[in-house]
């Protein structure tokens, strides 16, 4: 998510942090800000939109000093707006910050009781108010230390004091921050892109350390201890143009990559295990009406649609509420029977797709109930929804969507636990859901480190122009997500169908140059989705099976193994494989797979 440049040393900040927020600008943003210290004061000024128009407005003589801190927000608590953007103030302290800070109403309940007052919506303003109330009775650096120790959650934090005009705080937990070590100067920022033109000696920060630099020199410490640690720096040997992608060769499989922490920061803050119950804020004001909804409606296109038809699912199982799924470019049109009892669910990455607003519309003008899964805040479908949930799974620049979608996934187990808790889920249901869910980001990054064998077979299947991808229950949604992946980066004739359904027709097609993608979890169908696979081997066709680990119960042309995990969330972990196929298949093939023929990332047209 976002960006965050610091600058410390002999030269003008601005022009470090200027260039740094344009080397940002890839990683997705809707406002910027910058704050420098001339010596005597700090300034701060911010700007929505592009890093230009922040640029267009600073006056260069009154942003003049060595000392700054820049930032390109991608908003998750509060829409984009000059109030909201960052840098952030209080008093003497100014700060940048990038993630999430669980429990900042906690936090802001306790400041404002001591008379703090906010002028933003974020999280991150309450951290800076949190150190200034610690500075009012201890030094910088232990006031910063102590304001940690006392937050919870997802955060790069850069701050800087009006009385330290050669002091810059910087500190790390899971969220990217990295240092480079020029000649008399230090430059922090969210990924060595804003770096690498200035130095290649950097030093990688770990979780809960805070680095203290001045122009000349650096000391790390942890957040709990006052000792000063030894780390070793470190020589990048990235060009420039890998530098913006952190090492990847495109969007699409950093996006990929970084599914262990969307995960995370979709369920961040949101699950009370004690109870086995759910916390979602943005529900919060419709939380009765919820309790008599008697049945939903899913709204959605793409790849949103394939998640809601996994939520519908697992609605229906799990919360016993009656659940149905439309395209919503045929909701908008056709003459759907909506009651006040009834909740439409709009799912949308952008928030802005025409065909998705057009039927929240709809359901609107006919009294629903409407509730988002979003991931832009203050989008258009954001604002119109009555309630809804954000993804705050970071920008997502690739065209075809990977973290998006086991955001949403995630997002609607935590949808159906807090509406199955409504209703007659017992606990420890609940909190069986919740702790497998939790278990997922660690899970991902052992699928993930299995790439090597997933490009083999992906290599070895790159010609083939037509290919099946099957799946029943749970995974049915999911071998149609897949199949819509390999057509969109790899322009592959792909059909994803329900396995069983397979013999009603569509088998005529199988023979040796038409393969079957076969998602075969050992679930409550694998002895029937086996009998599937049987019926294509018979006819000679070529099987690519992904399933459990240790499951010895097939034999195929390739496998690929995924850790075990509850019925309702292997749709999660199935999904990770069949974006590395698409993404091998799609590269293999020579295409630009960040920017395929004929699509656009957020489809405002009808
Ligand atoms: N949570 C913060 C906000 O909404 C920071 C977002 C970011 O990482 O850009 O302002």
């Amino acid at each position: 998510m976002c960006g965050i440049v610091g600058y410390i040393g002999k030269n003008n900040a601005r022009i470090t942090l200027i260039e740094g927020l344009k080397r940002l600008e890839y990683r997705g943003y809707d406002s910027s800000g910058i704050s420098i210290h001339n010596g005597n004061e700090i300034k701060t000024i911010k700007s929505v939109g592009k890093v230009s128009n922040l640029e267009e407005k600073i006056n260069p003589d009154e942003f003049r000093g060595n000392l700054g801190l820049a930032h390109t927000r991608w908003a998750t608590h509060g829409k984009p707006s000059i109030e909201n953007a960052h840098p952030h103030n209080a008093g003497d302290i100014t700060l940048v910050h990038n993630g999430i800070i669980e429990n900042y109403q906690e936090i802001k309940k306790y400041l404002i009781k001591k008379g703090h007052e906010f002028i933003s919506d974020t999280d991150s303003e309450v951290v800076a108010h949190l150190i200034q109330e610690e500075n009012k009775t201890k030094e910088f650096e232990e006031a910063v230390r102590d304001a940690l120790k006392k937050i919870k959650g997802a955060y790069a934090l850069a701050i800087i004091h009006k009385n330290y005009p050669e002091k810059l705080i910087v500190v790390k937990n899971s969220s990217p921050l990295v240092i480079g070590i020029g000649e008399d100067e230090f430059i922090i920022a969210s990924d060595a892109s804003a770096i690498i033109s200035y130095t290649n000696r950097v030093l990688y920060l770990d979780d809960n350390e805070l680095a203290i630099l001045s122009p000349t020199n650096y000391t790390v410490k942890t957040i709990s201890s006052n000792k000063s640690l030894y780390k070793e720096e470190q020589e990048l040997d990235w060009s420039d143009e890998q530098a913006k992608k952190e090492g990847f060769d495109h969007f699409m499989l950093k996006e990929i990559h970084d599914q262990p922490h969307s995960i995370q920061d979709a369920i961040r803050g949101r699950i009370d295990m004690d109870n086995g119950m759910v916390l979602l804020g943005g529900l919060i004001p419709i939380e009765e009406r919820l309790r008599s909804i008697n049945r939903i409606i899913i709204v959605s296109c793409g790849t949103s649609y394939y998640a809601g038809l996994v939520g519908e699912y697992m609605i229906e199982e799990y919360a016993g509420i009656p659940t149905e799924v439309e395209y919503a470019s045929e909701f908008r049109y056709r003459k759907p029977l909506l009651d006040k009892n009834t909740a439409v669910v709009v799912i949308s990455q952008s928030g802005e797709t025409a065909d998705t607003l057009a039927a929240l519309k709809e359901a609107k003008n006919k009294g629903a109930l409407t509730i988002g899964i979003v991931n832009v805040v203050g989008s258009s479908i954001a604002r119109q929804t009555d309630a809804g949930i954000y993804n705050h799974a970071g920008p997502e620049i690739s065209v075809a969507s990977t973290k998006a979608f086991t955001s949403q996934l995630s997002i609607l187990t935590l949808l159906t636990v807090y509406l199955g808790r409504q209703r007659d889920m017992s606990m420890v249901m609940g909190k069986r859901i919740l702790s497998e869910l939790q278990k997922l980001p660690s899970l991902i990054e052992k699928i993930l480190k299995e790439e090597g064998s997933i490009q083999k077979i992906a290599k070895k299947y790159a010609d083939f122009e037509n290919f099946f991808y099957l799946g029943r229950k749970y995974n049915f949604p999911i071998a149609c997500e897949g199949a819509l992946k390999i057509k969109e980066i790899a322009y592959t004739h792909a059909e994803g169908y329900p396995a069983g359904e397979m013999k009603h027709g569509p088998i005529a097609l199988i023979d040796k140059n038409f393969p079957s993608i076969v998602l075969a979890p050992k679930d409550s169908v694998f002895e029937k989705t086996l009998s599937a696979i049987e019926e294509i081997k018979a006819r000679e066709g070529k099987v690519v099976a992904i399933t459990t680990e240790k499951n010895k119960d097939l034999s195929v042309e390739d496998t690929i193994f995924v850790p075990k995990t509850l019925e309702i969330l292997t749709p999660i972990l199935m999904t990770i494989p069949l974006q590395l196929l698409a993404y091998f298949v799609g590269t293999e093939r020579g295409h630009d797979v960040d920017k395929p023929k004929n699509l656009a990332k957020s489809v405002t047209v009808e």
